[in-house]
């Protein structure tokens, strides 16, 4: 097992790590970054170094300062969060060669499946359904135009390199995929260093269904079943619930059985995502797979029992699975609601700046994972999430329920956050019935 971990993140994930290895009886490393300073995560670590001013380039992504700071704390282990360096597979073979473990799968899976294109490739190789597009990389109109010969429109460009919902196009037309073919390339070149794209079917008000893995080095595997994320903006997750309200248990079987083919086809190591499209006629499609752990990981917490967290360590550390499939059990219903310091009614722009005040609900059931307190400046430089409000109940409607009494409770102030959006979802007629869908929240705001 780990002597030392050191924690490359900050915000509500560092604090959740930080927790998970405190547990372990494993000390732990915060690093921060100048505008961090007063942030949450140092208080939880028993060790606190700063690595850089506040853009994250010149902190979180400054992979020799995080590899110092492990060094001269002597961390035997790192472990990236999400976003950073979570999934870049030059920072794992780094940590690789300087004698670090690095806590996240091989180099080379975050490598493939990284790349967008080889992750459809193998997981075609493998059998699993693909959402229909491009077998390589598209430079050129003619390129593209061939490909939606066989799949017609409309189609979504997306970048290889891509993530985070950026560099996405979706195309309706002949005209529409000139114009969007070049500012797609230039938008991917910015964002991704890399402005290679390929091209899918648009699939019209799908809903986005992930599932749960977790794998061993010795050759263990299970799946922790579905995540449902379809209440999105920009292609982002807001709201996400575990079971699915939208599918039956024959394709959660199959969907399951299809995360762990692709998985075992690349040998993978650790916890890990395998993310779906599921059409209205009920067939899914492989869309990607996220090699990290997740954002919205807390619901699968609650209705499996299983500390993903403490999971992804032991399983960094070369323990076996504790468990094996048939002893995953799922209990009762989870929803999760993002907090972002961000205002709905002014089109979801971020809203830095102190906190004067804050009260987080609690009681049965009720779980908030965060990283700010009453008095906390939200740095500029970061993403907007701020926490997350997870609740759990027998049943649906029971969790819809215990997340409508959390949200009344929770006091923010003067921060504009997306918990009044979050409300209004929970009390919205079509989501009440689980009758939702990627393009849900168009009916609240104009995206
Ligand atoms: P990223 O890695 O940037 O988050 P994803 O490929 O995971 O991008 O897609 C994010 C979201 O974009 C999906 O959850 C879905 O809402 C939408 N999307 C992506 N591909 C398609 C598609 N082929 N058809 C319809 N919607 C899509």
């Amino acid at each position: 097992m780990f002597s030392k971990i050191l924690v490359a993140n900050r915000g509500e994930i560092a604090v959740r790590i930080l927790r998970a290895a405190r547990e372990l009886g494993i000390k732990t490393v915060a690093v921060y970054s100048q505008a961090d300073k007063n942030s949450l995560h140092l208080a939880f670590a028993d060790e606190a170094i700063c690595i850089g001013k506040g853009p994250a380039s010149q902190s979180y992504l400054n992979i020799s300062s995080i590899i110092s700071a492990a060094e001269v704390t002597d961390s035997d282990a790192i472990h990236p969060g999400y976003g950073f360096l979570a999934e870049n597979p030059h920072f794992a073979e780094i940590c690789h060669s300087c004698g670090i473990h690095f806590i996240g799968p091989s180099a080379e899976n975050i490598r493939l499946m990284g790349d967008k294109i080889q992750a459809r490739k193998t997981m075609r190789k493998a059998g699993v359904p693909v959402v229909p597009g491009s077998k390589d990389k598209i430079d050129t109109k003619k390129e593209a135009a061939k490909i939606i010969k066989d799949i017609g429109f409309p189609v979504i460009l997306k970048a290889k390199s891509g993530g985070g919902g950026k560099g996405m196009r979706i195309c309706h037309s002949e005209i529409s995929l000139a114009a969007s073919l070049h500012t797609a390339q230039t938008e991917a070149e910015a964002a991704f260093g890399d402005p290679g794209l390929y091209v899918e079917k648009y699939l019209e008000d799908p809903r986005h269904i992930e599932i749960q893995i977790a794998a061993d080095s010795h050759g263990n595997m299970v799946h922790l079943g579905e995540r449902d994320c379809s209440v999105q903006r920009n292609h982002q997750k807001i709201i996400e619930e575990s079971p699915s309200p939208a599918i039956d248990s024959q394709t959660r079987k199959k969907m399951g059985q299809f995360a762990l083919k692709g998985a075992k086809a690349i040998h993978y190591q650790s916890v890990g995502t395998v993310e779906f499209l599921l059409d209205k006629d009920g067939h899914f499609y492989f869309m990607e797979m996220n090699t990290r752990i997740q954002v919205e990981h807390p619901i699968t917490e609650e209705v499996t029992g299983v500390d993903l967290l403490k999971l992804q360590i032991l399983i960094a550390a070369g323990e076996k699975l504790p468990f094996r499939q048939s002893d995953i059990k799922f209990r009762g219903h989870a929803i999760e609601c993002r907090l972002n310091a961000e205002d709905p009614k002014k089109n979801f722009m971020p809203s830095p700046g102190k906190i004067d005040f804050c009260y987080f609900p609690g009681g049965k059931d009720i779980r908030v994972d965060t990283h700010i307190y009453s008095g906390y400046h939200i740095p500029p430089y970061y993403d907007s999430l701020i926490g997350k409000i997870i609740a759990k109940g027998d049943n649906r409607k029971e969790a819809i329920i215990k997340m409508k009494r959390a949200l009344g409770e929770l006091l923010i102030e003067p921060t504009k956050t997306t918990a009044e959006f979050c409300l209004q979802a929970m009390n919205d007629a079509d989501f009440k019935t689980g009758k939702y869908h990627t393009g849900f929240i168009k009916k609240f705001i104009d995206t």
